[in-house]
């Protein structure tokens, strides 16, 4: 069996009851059949209570004011008091770390909607580097109609997709645009039955060429340069489909509230504006939003790319690491807006609340999956155009 990580990987330590936002609070915690057995066995006073706080139909702990009735007022969990860290069930045991399973290898990260993970992903400076390893303690199970080839292939293309996020020498939205233009070229080859012919990275060779050429201000042959006017209307439809998912978190509902608030409730002239205030706030600070915006971009497509070997939807896993970028960006603005500034503890607060809406619940990613597909304000040119236009006034 082969498994990758993040170099941070076994760093992570969980900081309990100094955590900013504990994550036994505010979602549903399911428990795995073994743990939900030897809680039905623990006697006394405490097996009474574990008995009366576990939804046992459901599988889950019974929560109270939205938090989960085993955490206590210190921000502490009384499993872990009573019983020992062998009782934690296994979704408390393994939280925040992640597995995607692929057969032959697994894949393990650290997940995003973690404050101290978000902190560790996001302060990282260095490019993420993946170790791998090897070991035969494990069987390879038996993946029923695994597509090794298929996999290959994805495997190949995200090295490129990550030489791409990691290209320091041009602008996060540029990287973004290209990551965009070679999924959306994968899936059109895999739709066209051309997946094994296709040379990707002469693909991105000119993606890399054409890109220059636009920026340069010639256009994308045969095509007109993109009017300014398009971001502010696509913004506003992408925020619509935000909400149209299931909220995790009541602040969150406030969050994009607030978002709407400040940026768009007063017109698109009143959009342009702040964007070219926020632009400038931010050429100043370049180098750092680059790195914020390349973790956080490797993040999701290290963790969520190559599941298009399950459902042939590559170019979706593409949108999805830009569409969670560009919202915790266009969520800093509205924080920019309100308090002028923006400090490494809003950076790190809000990707973990972005990610929690997104990627913790099943519901949430299957809808951005169909929306990713089906709304063509997803399309590559018109999501490239989105994330490329500059701001200023019209
Ligand atoms: S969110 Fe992370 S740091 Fe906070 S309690 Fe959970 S695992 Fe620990």
């Amino acid at each position: 069996m082969y498994y990758r990580k993040p170099y941070y990987y076994d760093e992570f330590a969980c900081i309990a009851g100094k955590c900013p936002d504990t994550c036994c609070a505010g979602w549903q915690i399911l428990i795995d059949e073994k743990s939900l057995e030897h809680y039905g066995n623990i006697k006394g006073k405490f097996g009474i209570r574990l008995l009366n706080s576990i939804d046992w139909a459901e599988g889950a702990f019974e929560q109270y004011r939205g938090r989960c009735s085993f955490l206590n007022e210190e921000n502490l969990c009384d499993i872990y008091k009573e019983l020992g860290a062998e009782a934690l069930c296994d979704t408390c045991r393994n939280y925040p770390r992640h597995m995607e399973e692929y057969e032959g290898i697994r894949e393990f990260s650290l997940s995003l909607s973690c404050p101290v993970a978000a902190e560790t992903i996001l302060g990282s400076r260095e490019k993420l580097q993946l170790i791998e390893t090897e070991d035969d303690l494990e069987e390879t199970e038996d993946f029923e109609d695994f597509d090794f080839l298929l996999f290959g292939r994805l495997e190949e293309v995200r090295s490129l997709l990550f030489k791409t996020v990691q290209d320091r020498e041009i602008a996060i939205e540029e990287r973004m645009a290209l990551v965009l233009k070679l999924a959306d070229c994968m899936q059109k080859s895999l739709e066209n039955g051309e997946l094994f012919e296709t040379d990707f990275e002469k693909c991105l060779e000119i993606f890399y060429q054409d890109q220059q050429a636009c920026s340069c201000g010639a256009g994308e042959p045969g095509q007109e340069k993109a009017p300014l006017g398009v971001r502010y209307r696509q913004m506003c439809f992408m925020l619509e489909d935000f909400q149209k998912l299931e909220v995790l978190r009541k602040e969150w509902t406030e969050l994009l509230a607030e978002t709407r608030k400040q940026l768009y409730a007063r017109g698109d002239q009143e959009y342009y504006d702040i964007r070219e205030r926020f632009i400038a706030f931010l050429d100043s600070r370049r180098e750092e939003w680059n790195q914020y915006g390349e973790q956080l971009m490797m993040f999701f497509l290290y963790t969520y790319f190559c599941g298009a070997v399950y459902d042939d939807c590559i170019y979706s896993k593409a949108v999805l690491s830009v569409f969670a970028v560009s919202w915790i960006q266009e969520i800093l603005c509205a924080v920019w807006c309100e308090k002028g500034d923006i400090s490494f503890a809003d950076v790190v607060q809000t990707a973990y609340r972005c990610a929690r809406e997104i990627e913790h619940s099943d519901e949430n990613l299957n809808l951005l999956e169909e929306l990713f597909e089906s709304s063509p304000v997803y399309e590559q040119e018109s999501l490239t155009r989105c994330i490329l236009e500059k701001g200023g006034k019209r």
